[in-house]
Formats: C-alpha cells, sequence, structure tokens
C-alpha cells in the first residue's frame, strides 16, 4: 500500500516539468498519499534534500519553464553505493515509490533504481524528444516554438542584407530539432548527427540559391551534427564561395527557458496524472509517454540504452523542400 511517494526532476530542464510536477502532486494528495519533492535530481534524493509539498505549493508553477524542484546531473547516482544510499533515505522516510520526471538518461538511473527493487515510475521528459516510449515528450512543443521564433526572426534580418544565416540548436546526439525547426522554418539546408552531411554539398545548395536570386539563406544543424555551425563555417570560408554573406548564431541554453505552451501542459498533465494512477495500480517499472495521442506505458528496461530514430522520411521530405 502506498502511504508516500516522492517526485523529481532529473538531468536536462524541459518546459512542462512544473506542470507535470503539479499533476503528480495533485493527483497524488487526491489518493491520500504525502507527496515529497527532492530538490536537484538524484543528488537531493543521496542528500536527503526533499520535503512534503500541498497542494498551494504547486499553485502558479504551470506557466513558468525550468522546474521549481532544480535539477542535477548526478554521478553518484551511477553507483550502486550511491543508489543504496538513497534507498536508505526513501526507506528512513517510508516513502514507497519514486516518481522520476526527466529524459533518457534519468529514465537509465530509474532503470537502475528500480532493478534495485525499488517501485520507479517514470515521466517522458526532454526537448531532445529522443525517448523510446514516447512520440513526443514534455518540453519539445515549447522548444521547437522558440527555435523556430529564432529561424523566423534571422530570415527577416537575412532577407534584408542578403545574408546566409547558419543557425545551430540544441542536439548533441538527436537531430529531432534541429530537422523540425528546418521544415517549418523553411531552411535552405539540415545538418543533423544521425546522418553523415556532406558540407560542400551544402554549400553547393547555398551557392545555387543565390544564384536564383533567392534573398537568404537558412542552414539549421543540431550542436552534434558531425559539422557543427564552427565547423561549417570554417568549411566555407576555407573551400566555398557561398555567394551570400554569411552570419552564424548559436541559440544555445535561449530554447530551454521557454514558457511552456499550452501542448506542453496538457501532454505534462496527463503524463503526470497517469503516473500516479499507474503506481495505485500496482505499476512501476515502466515509463509514462504518449503514443498515437493516448498515454503508453513501456517497461524501463526497453527504453534505456536506446535512443528513438529520426524520421529518415521527414529527412529525405525536408531535401526536395529546401531546393
Ligand atoms: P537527461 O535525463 O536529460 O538525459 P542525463 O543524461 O544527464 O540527463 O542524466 C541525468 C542523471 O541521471 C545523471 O546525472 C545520473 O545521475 C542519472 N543517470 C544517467 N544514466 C544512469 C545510469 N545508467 N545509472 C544510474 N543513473 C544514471
Amino acid at each position: 500500500m502506498i502511504r508516500r511517494i516522492a517526485v523529481l526532476t532529473s538531468g536536462g530542464d524541459a518546459p512542462g516539468m512544473n506542470a507535470a510536477l503539479r499533476a503528480v502532486v495533485r493527483t497524488g494528495i487526491e489518493r491520500g498519499w504525502e507527496v515529497f519533492g527532492v530538490n536537484h535530481g538524484y543528488t537531493g534524493l543521496i542528500a536527503d534534500d526533499m520535503a512534503p509539498l500541498s497542494r498551494r505549493d504547486v499553485g502558479g508553477i504551470m506557466g513558468h519553464g525550468g522546474t521549481i524542484l532544480g535539477s542535477a546531473r548526478c554521478p553518484e547516482f551511477r553507483t550502486e553505493e550511491g543508489r543504496r544510499k538513497a534507498l536508505a533515505v526513501l526507506a528512513r522516510r517510508d516513502i514507497q515509490a519514486l516518481v522520476v520526471i526527466g529524459g533518457n538518461g534519468s529514465q537509465g538511473g530509474a532503470a537502475a533504481f528500480s532493478q534495485m527493487g525499488f517501485p520507479v515510475i517514470g515521466v517522458a521528459s526532454t526537448i531532445d524528444n529522443d525517448l523510446v516510449g514516447s512520440d513526443i515528450t514534455i518540453g519539445v512543443d515549447t522548444a521547437l516554438n522558440v527555435v523556430l521564433e529564432a529561424v523566423d526572426r534571422l530570415k527577416v534580418t537575412a532577407s534584408s542584407h542578403q545574408r546566409a544565416f547558419l543557425i545551430e540548436v540544441m542536439g548533441r546526439e538527436c537531430g529531432y530539432l534541429a530537422l523540425m525547426a528546418g521544415i517549418a522554418g523553411g531552411a535552405e539546408a539540415i545538418a543533423v548527427p544521425e546522418v553523415e552531411t556532406d558540407p560542400q554539398e551544402i554549400a553547393d545548395s547555398i551557392r545555387v540559391a543565390y544564384e536564383r536570386g533567392k534573398p537568404h539563406a537558412i542552414i539549421v544543424v543540431a550542436e552534434g551534427a558531425r559539422y557543427n555551425a564552427a565547423g561549417l563555417a570554417a568549411y566555407f570560408q576555407a573551400h566555398a564561395e557561398l555567394g551570400f554573406d554569411l552570419r552564424v548564431t548559436i541559440l544555445g541554453h535561449v530554447q530551454r527557458g521557454g514558457a511552456p505552451s499550452a501542448f506542453d501542459r496538457l501532454l505534462a498533465t496527463r503524463l503526470g496524472a497517469a503516473a500516479v494512477e499507474r503506481l495505485a495500480a500496482g505499476e512501476h517499472g515502466v515509463l509514462i509517454g504518449w503514443i498515437k495521442s493516448e498515454i503508453a506505458v513501456t517497461p524501463l528496461s526497453q527504453v534505456v540504452g536506446r535512443r528513438k530514430p529520426l524520421d529518415v522520411d521527414l529527412l529525405q521530405l525536408a531535401h526536395i523542400l529546401e531546393k
């Protein structure tokens, strides 16, 4: 029987984490549980940095990006010793289950903890959208809209000066944001980590765009692409004549801080509530995600160590559209 649960946000912060937290707290309390908010992810779990949250404590946070609990990367939790410390903390506090709101790495931690026998349930939240078990994750929609707004603005200034803009977006191993922002923003070229891109091919297509009289050229690159913004700029300078004057913009952390969109608030609310519902039904060791517009429950063992592949058909479509 569950009487007390703990909830934490971990890894890269994502807009909508607060809405998920709010849903976990309020639906948990509705069931008569006490819900402890753990500060700073697994670091706070090991350090016993947590406090009970009331309905009021999670009031007014829905519209804020980031996470009021704070997030962290915690190397100690990767060790069995670290996780044993966390187990002892939870036992001392008489907490029977843990909700982990986070991305790929965080769900890896959740799986490892679950394998030690503690009931854990994951909520899919990352702007990378690389989690197996969820078509879309909490934070992606907001981050994509932030990137898109930047692309649109840069396109306006690019057109005024007949410039090419190299725009680098987040995605160390995953090109989802770059691909989607590139398509939605009408980019002339897109580079992602998953597919090898020939810098000369990009240069040639930009040159063709220039010769055709396009007023601007937008190249969207993921930070983890083999040629990122700096790499491509260096290549162009040494080996290519684009026609356009080139400017580089690295969007960086502005992509994370957006106020969560309606979509992310609703997704986070549903996934958070579903996590509590499944725990109450006795399920754990699973990730709560969203597949084909419905709640999806996937064993953590099937989620960890994998990465949802990029939709290669969409990449093909992008290549057709960018000409
Ligand atoms: P994200 O969840 O955004 O992908 P990270 O990859 O940084 O973020 O992971 C967040 C945290 O999850 C790590 O700092 C670590 O504490 C924990 N973690 C990640 N992988 C594992 C693992 N295999 N075992 C235990 N803990 C892990």
